[in-house]
């Protein structure tokens, strides 16, 4: 089934949830300023789903792409242009796509669990998957955990990551933290999973399961960054984006039951190291799909800015409009490419690992030097302008271009301004983790002996 956007907040608006803004539990979570950017940008990807929705034979019906186990390169191409649409008319997250790539995880890694095992965690996620179709969840998934001394394994600092802490007969009980999670608390499911691999001797985070709104003791504290403080200091258009920041939280798991229906990996390390595997090329190469996305808001941006700033006609500065919209291309080609190249894991088409985790470094760089370039347009004022409740007395100074009115230069200044300043950044560098952790992967991938002997040849080495 495919829901309308405002069938999803009228759902959201009846979950009982303990979240935290500055200290303080908050009521009506669904308008509050803080959260109602994410909520409206959750419920875009619903008013476009139609146009990408593919048949799922689980269900019978159309369903939304992002609860969908991708079957062929098409459908994973499919996938990359809803992303890139999404990113372009946000201008933010749209939260659900790591719902998408732990489906795209737990899928594979589950089949080949109980081919190996006999257990049945496939059938039972299966069994959720189904309910998610059907219902179309928003789902998101919490992978980081707050991992205390980096150079310490979790079993020598537990409390650093979630983990059983009881076995029962009708489920698990879980305690921890996880850190930097999107939207989580404007989803129907969160799916849990390891941030890393384990050791024997560490079964007890090898854990896999989805948290529910009705599950007890799932605690949201948002993040406080200043977009969040302009989006409580209220105004049409201060905060720069309608759909915020890429607003994230920590999700404490205090002593939380969760019943067998919902685990799908528990202390098996083998399985924990699939879900980990899967997950990260999925994500990193949805992510440059993003990345071009979000490009091609900057290049809208700066191409706007020039008019109002009345530099439209500079073909210098033309030419870093040009630059923005080539590393936009370029990195959703590296996504396509990684598709097509991809292979079929246990009934799941995963991209291509060793040009997924390529499209994780490039669309970092492609994203750093567009900001870059939409930087260099824009002039000092993107990171010194008074605010809109300030533009009675400023206005006249701050009109540039006679073509467009001083409210409309600040719309887009202010829309720059976040671009530059909000946590964009550094979630394009971190999501999905670090390029360096990409490239470490790289270096498990790649073949250098073939490229060296190819030089070799070429030299009569
Ligand atoms: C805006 C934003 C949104 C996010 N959304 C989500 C989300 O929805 N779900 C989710 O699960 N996560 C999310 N993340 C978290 C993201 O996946 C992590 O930030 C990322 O994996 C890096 O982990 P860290 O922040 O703990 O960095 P750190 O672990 O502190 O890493 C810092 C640097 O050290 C390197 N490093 C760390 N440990 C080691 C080691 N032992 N050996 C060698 N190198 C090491 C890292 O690669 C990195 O370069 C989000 C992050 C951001 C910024």
């Amino acid at each position: 089934m495919l829901l309308k956007p405002e069938e999803y907040i009228e759902r959201l608006g009846e979950y009982k949830r303990d979240i935290y803004v500055l200290g303080k539990k908050i009521e009506d979570f669904v308008n509050h300023p803080n959260i109602r950017p994410t909520v409206e940008a959750m419920a875009y990807t619903y008013s476009i789903a139609e146009k990408y929705a593919p048949h799922s034979e689980l269900v019978g019906e159309k369903v939304n792409r992002l609860n969908y186990v991708n079957q062929t390169f098409e459908d994973l191409i499919a996938r990359y242009d809803y992303q890139r649409e999404l990113s372009l008319k946000l201008a933010t997250c749209n939260y659900r796509c790591t719902g998408c790539d732990a489906i795209n995880a737990i899928y594979p890694a589950t089949k080949a669990l109980d081919e190996r095992e006999g257990t049945d965690y496939h059938r039972r996620f299966l069994e959720l998957l189904k309910e998610i179709q059907k219902k179309d969840y928003a789902c998101t998934a919490a992978l980081t955990d707050v991992k205390g001394d980096r150079g310490k394994r979790p079993s020598e600092q537990k409390d650093k990551y979630l983990r059983v802490v009881e076995k029962r007969e009708d489920g698990i009980v879980v305690r921890g933290a996880k850190i930097c999670q999107s939207g989580a608390f404007a989803a129907d499911v969160n799916f849990v999973l390891p941030t890393q691999t384990f050791r024997p001797g560490e079964e007890e985070f090898a854990v896999v399961f989805a948290a529910m709104p009705e599950d007890e003791g799932i605690k949201y504290i948002l993040q406080n960054t200043g977009i969040q403080a302009k989006q409580r200091e209220g105004g049409k258009f201060e905060a720069g984006n309608k759909y915020g920041d890429r607003t994230t939280c920590m999700v404490v798991f205090d002593d939380v039951f969760i019943p067998w229906e919902r685990v799908f990996v528990f202390e098996d390390l083998k399985a924990a190291r699939d879900v980990v595997s899967y997950f990260a090329p999925s994500h990193r190469c949805v992510g440059a799909a993003c990345k071009a996305g979000f490009i091609d808001s900057m290049a809208g941006a700066a191409s706007l800015m020039l008019k109002t700033s009345g530099l439209e006609n500079v073909s210098a500065l033309q030419q870093k409009v040009a630059e923005m919209v080539a590393v936009s291309e370029g990195a959703f080609a590296i996504s396509v490419g990684a598709a097509v190249k991809g292979a079929n894991h246990n009934g799941c088409w995963l991209p291509n690992f060793q040009m997924a985790n390529s499209g994780k470094v490039i669309g970092v760089e492609g994203f750093a030097k567009a900001l870059m370039n939409l930087i260099d347009i824009s002039g000092g004022i993107i990171g010194t302008s008074p605010s809109e409740f300030d533009l009675e007395m400023v206005g006249d100074f701050l009109r540039a271009s006679e073509k467009f009115t001083a409210e409309q230069r600040l719309k887009i200044v202010k829309f720059i301004e976040f671009w530059t300043t909000s946590s964009h950044l550094v979630g394009a560098f971190h999501g999905g983790g670090s390029p360096t952790a990409a490239l470490i992967t790289l270096r498990f991938l790649m073949d250098l002996s073939s490229r060296e002997e190819a030089v070799k040849n070429c030299i009569d080495f």
